[in-house]
């Protein structure tokens, strides 16, 4: 677990000279995607739009935007967050999840914003549904509604655990929603995804 004061770097603890408790340079060397397929987000080379596995089945949405690769340190700090409940760590992936949604959205507003939910109990556990979090952020920087209506259904097991079929039997009909979406355009937040072999964080 991290313990910082207001204005040290949770990562190498020198002295940020600003607000977030994330200094330049090791915001700089996070595992930034720069490059990914517009359809599913994984990484790819550079002036390749949409990987070979999307060419040959599209999936079922229009696109996918990624922050980052779910390596270290973003690995280690949605631990932190998630397990121990650590506010710098919680205020700072909130702001970077923005941040990387929020430029790479800014031409593609949604109608509506549908945030993972979590199980109800797994949320009164951890206090707050990070996905939510970042939202309602997305929900101000955008002037766009929130739905309220997606509930989750399952308390699932970590999916990292699960084989792909088995991933798939645990997330059927986890979710329920009352809410009516036909011709909208929507974004879903969530904070880890698997897609393939590639675990991308802030999604
Ligand atoms: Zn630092
Ligand atoms: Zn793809």
């Amino acid at each position: 677990m991290f313990h910082v004061l207001p204005g040290r770097c949770l990562l190498c603890d020198s002295r940020t000279n600003r607000q977030r408790n994330l200094c330049n340079p090791c915001e700089q060397d996070l595992p930034w995607l720069k490059s990914s397929c517009r359809l599913c987000a994984v990484p790819v080379h550079d002036h390749v739009s949409v990987c070979g596995r999307c060419l040959s089945e599209p999936p079922p949405f229009v696109s996918s935007h990624a922050g980052f690769a779910y390596s270290w340190p973003i690995d280690q700090l949605l631990h932190n967050f998630k397990d121990h409940a650590d506010l710098p760590a919680r205020r700072v992936l909130s702001e970077l999840h923005v941040k990387s949604l929020g430029n790479s959205l800014a031409y593609d507003k949604p109608d509506v914003i549908v945030p993972v939910p979590l199980h109800r109990r797994k949320e009164r556990e951890r206090g707050f549904n990070q996905s939510f979090e970042v939202a309602t952020q997305l929900a101000k920087l955008w002037h766009v509604p929130i739905d309220h209506n997606c509930k989750r259904l399952k308390l699932t097991s970590d999916q990292k655990l699960l084989t792909v079929n088995q991933r798939g039997l645990s997330v059927k009909d986890a979710f329920f929603t009352t809410g009516t979406y036909q011709g909208k355009h929507l974004i879903i937040v969530d904070d880890v995804i698997r897609r393939y072999d590639h675990y991308l964080a802030f999604c």
